[in-house]
């Protein structure tokens, strides 16, 4: 998969189904976004975080990773209180938000229908997710957001996914093909879902952030 690009066309057919639901949302609203999510944030940083893939009318409409959705108030208030981003997130790419040594990303680049990518979804788009990985050179952290980016991870790193088992608050040791190591972390999803019912609590998503910073700081 080396040499693969960062980020899909605006038109990526590689999808049919997703192809498909993204057309039938360009005929309902021209003005969104409605293509491929392009990761946020610096390509230098330290941090990437993989979520699942753009909401509806968050990601697919505004065109910034979890931008505009339940799940970004979180994250982004979040990644303010541990200074990876600094400004203003007001639910708008042009908010002026900046992320600071973390970037951003989705396993699967389109809006699904119902926030659920198929398994053939997820591995067409995982070249997409590699190339980001590898293309991150000061790269010493993921955080998997949810158990689908946990495996997509696990599976552009080459390795047996029952030996890295996803839990909340986890994290693995990962080598890259050159030799390089990489800690990944694990997150429940910050979902409108989890967080209504209790399954996340802000403080369990911090404790995730401390255990990233107490990694990035040695
Ligand atoms: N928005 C995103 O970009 N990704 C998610 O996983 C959820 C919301």
């Amino acid at each position: 998969m080396a040499g693969h690009t960062a980020q899909p066309g605006r038109n990526c057919p590689l999808c049919p189904r997703l192809a498909a639901f993204r057309d039938s949302w360009r005929e309902r609203e021209p003005s969104w976004f409605n293509a491929p999510v392009p990761s946020f944030g610096p390509v230098t940083a330290r941090l990437l975080i993989v979520g699942l893939a753009p909401g509806l009318r968050g990601a697919n409409r505004t065109g910034r990773p979890f931008t505009g959705d339940y799940a970004g108030d979180l994250l982004y208030a979040t990644l303010k209180e541990f200074g990876m981003a600094e400004g203003i997130y007001d639910q708008r790419p042009d908010d002026g938000l900046r992320l600071i040594d973390c970037r951003i990303t989705n396993a699967v680049r389109c809006v699904p229908p119902q926030n659920k990518p198929t398994p053939a979804e997820i591995a067409t788009c995982r070249p997409f997710l590699l190339a980001t990985i590898e293309s991150n050179r000061n790269l010493s952290a993921i955080l998997a957001l949810g158990r689908i980016a946990h495996e997509s991870v696990l599976r552009t790193f080459g390795v047996r996914l029952t030996e890295y088992p996803f839990g909340h608050g986890r994290s693995h040791i990962l080598k890259t093909q050159e030799g390089r190591t990489i800690a990944l972390f694990d997150s429940y999803h910050c979902s409108r879902y989890n967080t209504n019912t209790g399954v996340l609590t802000p403080e369990m998503f911090r404790a995730v952030f401390v255990s990233l910073q107490a990694h990035l700081a040695r």
